[in-house]
């Protein structure tokens, strides 16, 4: 196969929309293009039609029951409507919510938020791996804990956290527990009633869906979650998210998650094979290489290194064939040093020298060879470079 560059190792940021995918939209363009909402003809019957399927589709991949899956347009407003939501619905009650340290911006920003309306939030801290304690989180919960949330995997070092675990220990403190699956999705095995989870938050583009579309599960028994909305008009979604659906975008998040479950199990294996060959390639030919984060329980498409010495967004700007990224450009307009590798206790200097690969369904062993010699090469003359420039 011939290799095209630039190559994209940066699918946590957003992944490529499988041709599949846009194949299943395309008719909800330009012929059957209804409002799903429209009760009283064939065009609104058909988009109904193809939003329930998709419901559907969604729905098993993740082990909940159709109606529990609500749509919304993307992990940020689905984490937005879990936490808000219920923060709102119960107040009167509680207003002590628990986080860890290593979220994504989406989550923390929202508790950021509550803070300044009045709920008190907990921040967990993290192990060398990016895990929270589970004695820490029972001992941060009191009786005024209405929510717990917690990430599945973290989308800079790919760490999978014990959500049943967690989930149990919450559910026997008859506290609701939301976990932001966005990365995890389509990549590893995800069932709501195994995980112990409320509410879970999901988003399409991060597994070859489109942009701008995502779902919230929202149980529905044994405890029903009740939301308040965060967005109010013609009651969609059974009043918890309104207006108009964007039903080819909803078509394709479905088709997306009935791809991921079809391939899955052999997806991942694939593409670890090829992250833990871009991993020992790189290490076998150079010195002073870390890997971040917990590697026996990571993402298959993660991986998160450590180049001492090396400043990461010099390396990135001279390896321009290969996409990338350092920090978390994909949880933040505004880059900053990334505050998970922080949390996990890299130094500043190591956290400013490090890059996140993501791989994905579409990564080609020649572009893992290819990424192997150009981030050795790039490596290796960064620094002889800054030897020369401290003895010249
Ligand atoms: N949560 C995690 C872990 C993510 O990686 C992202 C991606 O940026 C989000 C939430 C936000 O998802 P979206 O881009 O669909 O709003």
């Amino acid at each position: 196969m011939t290799l095209k560059i630039p190559i994209y190792l940066d699918n946590h940021s957003t992944t490529k929309v499988d041709p599949k995918v846009v194949e299943a939209m395309l008719p909800y363009f330009s012929e059957n293009y209804g409002n799903a909402a429209s009760r009283q003809h064939e065009f609104g019957w058909k988009a109904e039609a193809a939003v329930e399927n998709a419901r559907k589709q969604i729905a098993r991949l993740v082990g909940a029951e159709n109606p529990e899956i609500v749509f919304t347009s993307g992990g940020t407003e689905s984490i937005n409507l879990a936490l808000k939501g219920v923060a709102e619905a119960y107040a009167s009650k509680r207003n002590h919510i628990i986080t860890a340290t290593t979220e994504h911006k989406a989550v923390l920003d929202t508790c950021a938020r509550l803070e300044e309306h009045g709920f008190e939030i907990t921040y967990l801290p993290v192990d060398t791996a990016g895990l929270i304690s589970v004695a820490d989180l029972k001992n941060a919960i009191t009786n005024k804990t209405i929510l717990v949330t917690i990430m599945l995997a973290n989308n800079e070092i790919g760490t999978i956290a014990p959500i049943a675990e967690i989930g149990a220990v919450c559910r026997g403190a008859g506290i609701f527990f939301h976990a932001d699956a966005t990365q995890a999705t389509g990549k590893i095995p995800v069932n709501v009633v195994e995980m112990n989870v409320d509410l879970m938050s999901f988003s399409a583009h991060k597994m070859y869906g489109p942009k701008g579309v995502g779902a919230l599960y929202v149980r529905a028994n044994r405890p029903k979650v009740n939301l308040t909305a965060l967005i109010d008009g013609g009651g969609h979604e059974r009043g918890m998210r309104s207006g108009t659906l964007n039903v080819p975008a909803i078509v394709g998040f479905g088709k997306a998650a009935a791809l991921a479950q079809e391939n899955m199990s052999m997806e991942a294996k694939r593409v670890a094979a090829f992250r833990d060959e871009l991993e020992s390639g790189i290490a076998s030919q150079l010195d002073e290489v870390m890997v971040n984060g917990n590697q026996a329980h990571r993402l298959p498409n993660n991986s998160n290194m450590t180049f001492k010495g090396v400043n990461a967004d010099r390396l990135i700007l001279d390896m321009k064939d290969i996409a990338v990224s350092s920090g978390s450009a994909c949880s933040s307009a505004s880059p900053e040093p990334s505050h998970v590798l922080r949390a996990i206790g890299l130094s500043d200097e190591d956290v400013l020298s490090s890059i996140r690969f993501g791989l994905g369904r579409f990564t080609t062993a020649e572009e893992i060879d290819y990424t192997i010699n150009r981030v050795v090469q790039t490596v290796k003359a960064a620094r002889e470079k800054s030897l020369q420039l401290a003895h010249p």
